[in-house]
């Protein structure tokens, strides 16, 4: 059974002059235990609203959310809590905003057990301490505020924090936006080693293709709220099938050659007829215009949304691409 499954899954608010914000329009997308499924896009795109309604953070407007197996769209909060709250967390962008400035570390730690009603006071200062020493801190910390550790130890709190129930999914969303690069890699192969040893999987949403692709099994690429591209790391950065993954590729190598689509990404309300992304892609035709593209899925799983597929690619002679 995988993680999570999501099923044509859609979050629609609504918008100036009674409009629709088509945030989220229809998307499926599966994770394996002990798999790191990268959701990358540009601004806009719609990542963000994916992980908050993944965790249900948001109630869907449509389609179906399971979690391990359970349908969890729409669970009222006391069952939330019982199936999904208790085996699910979120690691936030920036870790000052995200932690309590008035709690100190061990108290930040303990919160998800109390909110949980897990164990006893001194069980939970236990497992809150051994969260320090895993995510490699100094025990001291455990009496400071946020404001006293550096942005890097912040973060470090925050995946402690996202860990303390043991759960077995993690949504990240820009873990380590707000960070130095070299912190950057210490936070990532924290998670990565967390991840090895506990068989978690991630929902890892960033737009730092690199990152994305050194950390993630699987990527996909999300358009004006519908995810155009799904492959492994390698097919969408090596050999990606669709126009726009093709750009997203392009910004990781090193040569400069960069394919850059026409303008910027349209509003999610009223989003342009046929194939959302025909306003600015290289290759598109009439067709595109009118006709919606279905998504068409490989027996082995790589899924492309493209009436051309792989039409356009990179050019051959690319160098390697960049490595962390
Ligand atoms: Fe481009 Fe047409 Fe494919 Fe859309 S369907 S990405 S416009 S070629």
């Amino acid at each position: 059974t995988p993680v999570l499954q999501l099923i044509d899954l859609e979050q629609h608010f609504p918008g100036p002059r009674r409009k629709t914000v088509r945030a989220v329009d229809g998307i499926s997308l599966s994770l394996a235990k002990g798999e790191t499924v990268g959701l990358v896009g540009e601004s806009g795109s719609g990542k963000t609203t994916v992980g908050r309604t993944a965790l249900r953070l948001y109630r869907p407007t449509g389609g179906r959310i399971l979690f391990e197996g359970n349908d969890v769209s729409s669970l009222r909060p006391s069952q939330l809590d019982r199936v999904l709250r208790r085996r699910s967390a979120m690691i936030f962008q920036n870790p000052s905003t995200s932690l309590n400035p008035y709690m100190r570390i061990i108290d930040s730690l303990m919160e998800p057990l109390e909110i949980q009603a897990v164990g006893t006071r001194a069980s939970r200062y236990e497992t809150a301490m051994a969260m320090l020493e895993k995510v490699g801190l100094d025990p001291r910390s455990a009496v400071r505020y946020p404001r006293e550790l550096s942005g890097g130890q912040r973060q470090r709190i925050g995946v402690g924090r996202a860990l303390m129930l043991e759960p077995s999914l993690i949504v990240a969303d820009e873990p380590t936006a707000a960070l130095d690069v070299s912190v950057q890699a210490q936070v990532i192969n924290l998670m990565a080693d967390l991840q090895a040893e506990r068989g978690l999987a991630y929902l890892f949403i960033s737009h730092e293709l690199s990152l994305v692709r050194h950390i993630s099994h699987r990527v996909a690429v999300m358009y004006l709220g519908r995810i155009v591209e799904v492959g492994t790391a390698q097919e969408i950065f090596d050999e990606p099938l669709h126009p726009y993954t093709v750009s997203l590729a392009s910004m990781t190598r090193r040569d400069g050659r960069k394919i850059v689509p026409r303008g910027d990404i349209p509003s999610p309300i009223d989003p342009p007829s046929g194939c959302h992304f025909h306003t600015r892609c290289p290759i598109a035709r009439k067709v595109c215009a009118t006709d919606d593209p279905a998504a068409v899925t490989t027996p082995t799983g790589r899924s492309v949304m493209c009436h051309f597929p792989g039409e356009l690619s990179l050019p051959a002679d690319e160098r390697p691409p960049v490595q962390l």
